[in-house]
């Protein structure tokens, strides 16, 4: 039997948990992790659903992990510079170092970095400690704490008991907030310096609303932490952020139009954020990977799950945390593909160069450079349509797994307006698809249906719907 002191890999808080190995994974808590004190969200809880075993294979056929590597290379070298490579984060940073150097030609770290002004990436890397969440006097949400990034709920409260306030800019009335103002009345928002702000930044972010927190902040001189959903993501950002990177928007577009024929993707289910229809039109899907995905790949890379590997995750708050695995299995598979050796040492001191530590230390958070940034211009989207969908991205939602929450929530006026019927369903159409959900009644902003589980019409956060019985 194993025993692994890990991190969990469903979001970017970067919660410290047990993984033993008995027959099947069990996950224990672990109360000594400072992000979290041994609690879990239900992600977290139910890890063995996301550590599905996985094999090496090339066209449907299994092999060895290393013919799987160096069938990769073949095919990345016979496409003549038509090679994309794609990694969220959900790796260490050793792995991620040795990514880049072979992704020099097309990186992407699905963050959309090139619509956002340079001076602000240190501002959306990398947040502020979870203790100065709680030692705040007042509090602003633009997150639903409860649905996306439960274990800062645990924060919160405890800031309440010691009398701070809390704000929420969302759709829907949150009950650990004082104040609940909509989206569109963000203008009525009262930020001092002393406000943090929570947010959060991921692939699928609007643009135009991470720029207008920015410019909010910025305005009234408050700190920002913008969390993160991938357990690397604050790692991935820091050590790209002088890299050349293209949007996921323009990897859509290159693959669409034929430029990228052969997409390469580190620890990344592509099928999350990149439509089953432009996945096919690669000639080559390669996915290196230690657990199964949704994708179907040409060729897949099975080396050992996370949890089993050495090296360096990053939180939001910048907390640095060694994995707790020896494996290195990821790292000599990527120089397979490069043709060269990687060596995790020197790799792992470039690491710790970058943090300016000389030990990893998840006690310690190491102290980060916050450089004010520039006015930020920002024109938040007015909501068009009459009515809207929002998608609240959560874990469950990137990595597929299956939901209990399988309902919109709207709010007892539209339920009336449309005479639904309780127990029944809400047909919500747009961009000529339509679809049938079950719906829950909530505090919910009058025109504005929220889903936290992809329901397969939607476009972005905000999707313009139509709504019958
Ligand atoms: S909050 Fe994030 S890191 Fe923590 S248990 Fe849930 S998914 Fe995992």
């Amino acid at each position: 039997m194993n025993v692994y002191s890990t991190i969990c890999p469903g979001c970017n808080f970067g919660c410290g948990l047990y993984i033993r190995e008995n027959g099947k994974l069990e996950v224990d808590f672990r109360k000594s992790s400072p992000a979290n004190a041994g609690k879990l969200c239900r992600f977290g809880m139910s890890l063995s659903r996301f550590y599905t075993p996985v094999k090496s294979t090339i066209d449907g056929k299994e092999t060895s992990l290393e013919e799987a590597a160096k069938e990769a290379a073949r095919r990345i070298s016979a496409g003549k510079g038509s090679a994309a490579f794609l990694s969220f984060g959900n790796t260490t940073c050793e792995e991620l170092l040795a990514f880049q150097k072979i992704a020099e030609s097309y990186l992407c770290t699905g963050a959309n970095f090139e619509a956002l002004p340079k001076d602000a990436y240190q501002t959306l890397s990398v947040g502020i400690p979870y203790s100065e969440i709680e030692a705040a006097k007042h509090i602003v949400l633009f997150i639903d704490p409860y649905e996306q990034y439960p274990l800062i709920v645990r924060r919160l409260l405890s800031a309440r008991k010691k009398g701070a306030k809390i704000t929420s800019v969302w759709w829907k009335d949150l009950p650990i907030a004082d104040e609940n103002i909509r989206p569109a009345d963000v203008s009525k928002l009262q930020l001092t310096k002393d406000s943090p702000v929570i947010a959060d930044f991921h692939p699928l972010s609007d643009v135009e609303q991470v720029k207008n927190v920015l410019s909010l902040a910025k305005n009234a001189g408050a700190k920002i932490t913008f969390l993160k959903p991938f357990v690397n993501s604050t790692g991935a950002y820091l050590l790209s952020k002088d890299a050349k990177q293209k949007s996921l928007a323009q990897l859509v577009e290159d693959i669409n139009k034929g430029t990228v024929k052969t997409l390469f993707c580190l620890e990344s289910d592509p099928a999350g954020l990149i439509p089953q229809e432009t996945l096919g039109k690669l000639t080559n899907l390669i996915v290196q990977t230690g657990q199964a995905g949704a994708a179907k790949a040409n060729v897949v890379i099975a080396h050992e799950p996370l949890y089993r590997k050495k090296g360096t995750l990053i939180n939001n708050e910048g907390r640095a945390t060694a994995l707790g695995g020896a494996g290195t299995n990821g790292l000599e598979t990527l120089g397979i593909v490069a043709g060269t050796k990687f060596e995790f040492d020197p790799l792992h001191e470039s690491v710790k160069k970058m943090l300016g530590i000389s030990a990893i230390d998840e006690f310690t958070i190491p102290k980060y450079e916050r450089p004010s940034y520039g006015a930020v211009p920002a024109s938040a989207k007015p909501i068009e349509a009459k009515n809207a969908l929002v998608s609240v991205y959560n874990p469950f939602m990137w990595y597929g797994l299956a939901d209990d929450n399988d309902f919109v929530e709207l709010n007892l006026g539209v339920v009336r307006a449309l005479k639904l019927l309780k127990g029944g369903n809400i047909r919500i159409k747009s961009n000529g698809s339509s679809v049938e959900k079950k719906f829950k009644v909530s505090p919910v902003q009058d025109n504005i249906l929220l889903t936290g589980k992809r329901i397969g019409i939607e476009k972005g956060t905000l999707t313009p719907v139509e709504v019958s019985r």
